[in-house]
């Protein structure tokens, strides 16, 4: 019996490791948000999922503007914890659906599944005219600049809706930055 038990109890707490160790290779250690692999897995199943229901989804790449401003004038420090507070900001604000992610630096990548574009615009330029109000005071004038781009049936992998989102983004920055840009063409 005792053996039985103590059997039983490894099992549990073996699982439980195994859990933790998968949750965290898929988490950015400093902003909490799913690093880029993960953001690909759950790319790759919300786009098997919209090709067979024939659904939509949209992409937001997130660009803090001017971001190495603050850490040459704040220091580092302080730049880690504005990516913080703008992450748990993404967290509270998208909806329960989305996927928010930390793409790379202070970039961050979120796929909206159910999505179209004008509502993913719309989220986009909510998030762009109230992120300010989530730095802190201290780096009250930190913009962001977003590009939002639809995910197409004809799309295979992820990365080919990105590079749109990416082209967007770059657009937004060329305009003057704080701005929300979008694409809905495949090409
Ligand atoms: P732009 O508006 O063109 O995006 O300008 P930018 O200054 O935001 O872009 P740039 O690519 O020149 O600089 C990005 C900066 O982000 C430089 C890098 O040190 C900083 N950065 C990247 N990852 C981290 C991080 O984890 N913590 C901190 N504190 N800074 C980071
Ligand atoms: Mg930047
Ligand atoms: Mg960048």
């Amino acid at each position: 019996m005792d053996l039985a038990l103590s059997v039983a109890f490894m099992l549990v707490v073996t699982r439980r490791v195994h859990l933790g160790l998968e949750t965290l290779s898929r988490t950015d250690p400093l902003t909490q948000l799913l690093n880029r692999r993960a953001l690909y897995d759950a790319g790759k199943v919300e786009l098997a999922r919209m090709h067979d229901h024939g659904d939509e989804m949209t992409l937001l790449l997130i660009d803090l503007d001017h971001f190495k401003r603050i850490n040459d004038s704040l220091g580092h420090a302080e730049g880690d914890r504005v990516l913080t507070d703008f992450s748990a900001m993404l967290k509270r604000e998208l909806p329960a659906n989305a996927y928010p992610g930390r793409f790379g630096g202070e970039e961050f990548l979120v796929l909206l599944p159910h999505t179209g574009m004008g509502a993913a615009l719309g989220l986009a330029e909510r998030l762009r005219a109230t992120s300010s109000r989530y730095f802190g005071r201290r780096v009250a004038d930190l913009t962001i600049s977003i590009g939002v781009a639809c995910v197409d049936k004809a799309d295979a992998r992820l990365d080919t809706a990105i590079g749109r989102a990416d082209r967007a983004l770059y657009r937004a920055k060329s305009a003057g930055r704080n701005r929300v840009e979008g694409v809905m063409e495949a090409a």
